[in-house]
């Protein structure tokens, strides 16, 4: 407690005010303890997973929102410890009418800020159409036709810039409810896909260093920076399962401190053993010539039914 405001925890570390309260460590901390404490698991994270080695060129997803604006923050923090590693900034347009462009402004006044190359990429640029286009009508598929296009999206970008990673802001949460909708969809290739890891060579290696850093630090993080905005919210979210997904497994994670943790640890079990026939099995798109588990990929396929 706090001797000048008894009542008022304190961080476990030093004598200051906390700032939040780590329910599966039960540990408070405080802001500059927070953000030492985040920054050094995000480079434990990297080094022991070989995220990012020396020579890599990281091309970070940064759509102007909380993660990817957190994800970019960290890793310029952590450059001057990662030896001879360029970051380049890559935003993808999909053409969201009323949410887009509030973001992209925000990208590119944080790449400017922080002194990192920024290259935009737009739908309407690879695919033809933006996404409000494509669809109408099909709304209620809004976040699986996005997410399907967005990360061939950011393919093409990281490949345009030769770089030889990309790193994409996804947090504790989001990777929590992702293998819990998996599990839920019956899905195994892609919950394991989802990891990123790929060591066939096909592919730019996806890393996601922000991957066991629980939503809520990565806010409190962002105000601690002062990088905190309010932005609009994307318009198609409220058709997706994720928000379901989200409000079950937040309320579990309350009852049940670790429970986002003790998901991911589920998900490298099961890959470990998995991963590499799953891989083995690929062979090249008839259209686009990209890895694919079937004649025709996901994006070319997803593109003939959208009347491309
Ligand atoms: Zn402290
Ligand atoms: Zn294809």
């Amino acid at each position: 407690m706090d001797p000048n405001n008894p009542g008022l925890p304190v961080c476990f570390r030093c004598t200051a005010p906390a700032v939040i309260f780590q329910r599966d460590s039960g540990h408070h901390l405080c802001g500059a303890h927070l953000v030492e404490d985040i920054e050094s698991r995000v480079a434990d994270l990297i080094k022991t997973r070989g995220m990012i080695a020396p020579g890599d060129r990281v091309a970070v997803a940064l759509s102007g929102g909380k993660d990817s604006t957190a994800l970019l923050l960290l890793l310029v923090s952590l450059l001057p410890t990662l030896h001879d590693v360029k970051l380049i900034a890559i935003t993808i347009d999909e053409g969201i009418a009323g949410y887009r462009d509030a973001t992209i402004t925000a990208a590119e006044h944080l790449a400017c800020d922080l002194g990192i190359e920024h290259h935009c990429i737009s739908f309407p640029e690879l695919f033809g159409n933006s996404l409000d286009v494509f669809l109408k009508g099909r709304e209620t598929q809004a976040c699986s036709i996005c997410g399907i296009l967005r990360r061939k999206a950011l393919a093409v970008g990281a490949r345009q810039v030769s770089a030889t990673k990309l790193a994409t802001g996804h947090n504790l949460d989001d990777e929590a409810q992702s293998v819990l909708m998996n599990v839920f969809r019956g899905d195994l290739p892609r919950l394991i896909r989802n990891s990123g890891t790929d060591s066939s060579g096909k592919f730019i290696p996806r890393i996601k260093p922000l991957s066991l850093i629980p939503e809520k630090e990565i806010a409190v993080y962002l105000m601690l920076k002062n990088a905190w905005k309010e932005l609009p919210e994307c318009p198609y979210t409220r058709y997706a399962l994720r928000r379901e997904v989200r409000s079950v497994l937040s309320n579990f994670e309350y009852k049940h401190p670790g429970t986002m943790l003790h998901l991911m640890e589920s998900r490298e079990k099961i890959e470990q053993p998995c991963t590499r026939p799953i891989i083995a099995s690929l062979h090249s798109c008839r259209e686009c010539g990209d890895p694919s588990s079937s004649d025709l990929c996901q994006v070319c396929s997803l593109l003939r039914s959208l009347g491309r």
